[in-house]
């Protein structure tokens, strides 16, 4: 019998719905508490009071200091704030006729080779920019790295990769920058993605010792238009956008408030590396509960597609990410199907999937090159219930 037509949404890494407490956070600062945070008046103050409140959440699940916290408009803003930052402090420091040295991550999201590219250009900045290799796990090569630091001015890697799920080894990388600045006296500028990474693994500011971090509210059920930046405070900060001198001056344009109240509210459900989440009601499944999750789906797939390869690293994986290919099966020819049965799911990333290219994340993990054209992804959010898992395997059953 024909299930009833319903959406099964597995695409939660290119964006996520916005959850109902979310919702409810944005309309209340939409329709009652509407004023502008910089106003002094009472209806400013209530806006403000709304505005540090999302921010001593962001502060709290990143274990930092909330002045060290910029609400931006999203994580590529953030990347280029953090980019323009990095590139003009070193432009200053650096002896004339010296080139910079960068190197990012070959699997990095598109946002920050293209920034790196862009603003080394417009400030005709005189710098080698490198990728780091990654193995067939799409693992960063630390010897690689470890060779390369000491003549490295900034360094840019992602926590979690957003099409493979695959964990970044940031705790050996963070090590090697501190053992290179202790020996050198002298470390890179390092920016790490943290996009992917947020309700899914923490990042402790006081554990690691990156300068900068971005997140994006529309990957972790807020709306899209909201993001913020971590900025160290020994970090050197040149503001992208100047004007009213919001932000303390960091970031400055009237700020999105409903953006920032809806992720406020989703940031409160956190638990941050040394405190737990503000609310107490957990809207998030634990580590262990999306393992099953995961575990569930990967059965489903492997029943109906016996020869399926998974791409995806899953032992050093985030577990709401999955990556696979299939013999014979163009990633088009599976979306279609998948779409059919009302299933979502994208081919590599959702920057790419209009026109289906190889995935440059796979190509850079080596993989054969059939996996690389074919490869498709299905990502789920940590907020997944019980019964949309459920739904969901009936209709992966459905395709079989
Ligand atoms: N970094 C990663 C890892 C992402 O997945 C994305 C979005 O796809 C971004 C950065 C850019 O985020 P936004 O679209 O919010 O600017």
């Amino acid at each position: 019998m024909q299930r009833a037509f319903r959406q099964i949404y597995f695409d939660c890494n290119a964006t996520t719905p916005v959850l109902p407490v979310a919702a409810d956070a944005a309309m209340e600062t939409m329709r009652s508490l509407y004023g502008n945070p910089s106003s002094t008046h009472l209806s400013g103050l209530q806006a403000k009071a709304i505005l540090e409140r999302a921010r001593r959440e962001a502060a709290r699940v990143l274990n930092s200091d909330t002045s060290e916290i910029i609400f931006t408009s999203g994580a590529t803003e953030a990347i280029q704030t953090a980019i323009v930052s990095m590139l003009i402090t070193i432009r200053d420091a650096l002896p004339s006729g010296q080139e910079a040295r960068i190197a990012y991550g070959s699997t990095e999201h598109k946002a920050v080779p293209e920034a790196l590219e862009h603003w080394v250009g417009k400030l005709a900045l005189n710098a080698r920019i490198e990728k780091i290799p990654v193995d067939a796990q799409g693992k960063l090569d630390l010897a690689w790295l470890r060779d390369r630091l000491p003549q490295l001015h900034a360094l840019a890697t992602m926590a979690v990769n957003n099409e493979t799920g695959a964990v970044a080894p940031l705790v050996e990388v963070a090590k090697l920058v501190d053992e290179c600045g202790l020996k050198q006296g002298r470390r890179p500028l390092w920016l790490v993605d943290g996009v992917q990474a947020l309700g899914k693994i923490a990042l402790d500011t006081r554990q690691l010792s990156f300068d900068y971090a971005c997140f994006s509210g529309h990957k972790l059920y807020a709306p899209k238009g909201v993001g913020f930046l971590f900025a160290r405070k020994s970090a050197p900060f040149v503001p992208l956008m100047v004007g009213g001198g919001q932000e303390s001056g960091n970031r400055s344009g009237t700020e999105n408030l409903p953006g920032v109240a809806a992720f406020g509210k989703i940031l409160g459900y956190l638990p941050g590396p040394s405190s737990p989440a503000t609310h107490g009601d957990p809207l998030f499944h634990s580590e262990p509960e999306l393992e099953n999750f995961r575990s569930r789906i990967v059965a489903a797939l492997t029943e109906i597609f016996p020869r399926i390869v998974f791409n995806t690293p899953l032992a050093h994986s985030v577990p709401t990410t999955l990556n696979f290919s299939i013999p014979g099966m163009a990633s088009k020819e599976i979306l279609d199907l998948f779409d059919s049965a009302g299933i979502r799911v994208s081919a590599g990333s959702a920057c790419s999937s209009a026109a289906i290219k190889p995935s440059y994340v796979l190509q850079a993990m080596n993989l054969d090159s059939w996996r690389c054209s074919a490869a498709v992804r299905l990502s789920f959010g940590p907020a997944l219930s019980e019964e949309e898992l459920e739904e969901g395997l009936l209709a992966l059953r459905e395709v079989g």
